[in-house]
């Protein structure tokens, strides 16, 4: 059977999901998911709203005690969602040695200490797209992280109004940021959370070029915020990252991968 995961889960543990942990638990092993990775938000942004609200310590005893209770169901994995790392270098890194972590992935959420959204109205979409690229290759130059969280996000926040970007426009610096991601051997998630809107983060495109890259190290993660959607179209895009023929989906231990067969 196929070694199912989810590598982008958050809890009441983020600033904006109130499902608990065990629900998320229970939920992922009726779909047969075999592991799961927490990834709740932090950030060193006094401006963002996940500041100051996570809780290492708890979350870490709460999963402790969640993976004693269900180790023989489903492996249950410690990581975060950070966001600008390259703006917080010094605070994350001393973060990392003090806190135990199996799991990294490394986003863009803000640009200017703004969301996306508010970034597109005030500035318009072609200036919050160049921004935006242009940000996560400062962040991919310098971070420390394990994947690369939903490249291409801002696609959601744009497309209602400004329509689905063109790959072309951008296929530079995409290209510029998957080289690096490459170089430094990190990898990049496949985030599913946009397919009820048919967007996927990042795009097909972007999905083949990592591919004749030759990159390799792959996540997919439903980014749920709410237990319904937990595992949320795991298994389709397995078989579409099968299809544009990638071999592993990738799992973590103490921010070490471990590649399990598509
Ligand atoms: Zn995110
Ligand atoms: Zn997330």
């Amino acid at each position: 059977m196929r070694y199912l995961s989810d590598y982008h889960l958050h809890s009441n543990f983020s600033f904006d999901s109130k499902q608990k942990i065990e629900e998320i638990i229970i939920k992922a092993i009726s779909m047969n998911i075999r592991e799961i990775c927490l990834t709740e938000h932090i950030s060193f942004d006094p401006g963002d709203k996940s500041y100051d609200f996570f809780s290492f310590r708890h979350y870490e005893s709460e999963l402790f005690r969640l993976s004693q209770k269900y180790y023989k169901d489903i492996n249950i994995k410690t990581g975060l969602e950070i966001g600008e790392y390259h703006l917080y270098k010094g605070d994350y890194d001393k973060y990392f040695k003090e806190n135990k972590l199996d799991f990294v992935i490394g986003s863009i959420h803000n640009l200017n200490g703004q969301g996306l959204r508010v970034n597109i109205l005030e500035h318009g979409a072609k200036y919050a797209y160049d921004t935006y690229f242009k940000e996560v290759l400062n962040f991919v130059e310098v971070g420390d992280y394990d994947v690369l969280g939903h490249l291409d996000i801002i696609q959601r926040y744009a497309f209602k109004e400004h329509g689905v970007y063109n790959f072309q426009d951008y296929k530079d610096n995409i290209y510029d940021i998957l080289k690096i991601i490459i170089r430094s051997g990190k990898g990049i998630e496949v985030n599913t959370s946009g397919l009820n809107d048919n967007l996927l983060f990042p795009k097909l495109e972007i999905l083949q070029m990592y591919k004749d890259l030759n990159g390799e190290i792959l996540t997919v993660g439903s980014d749920a915020h709410t237990t319904n959607r937990v595992g949320e179209k795991i298994n389709y895009i397995y078989d579409l990252l099968k299809d544009i023929g990638f071999k592993y989906i990738f799992t973590y231990t103490n921010r070490q991968t471990k590649g399990n067969p598509l």
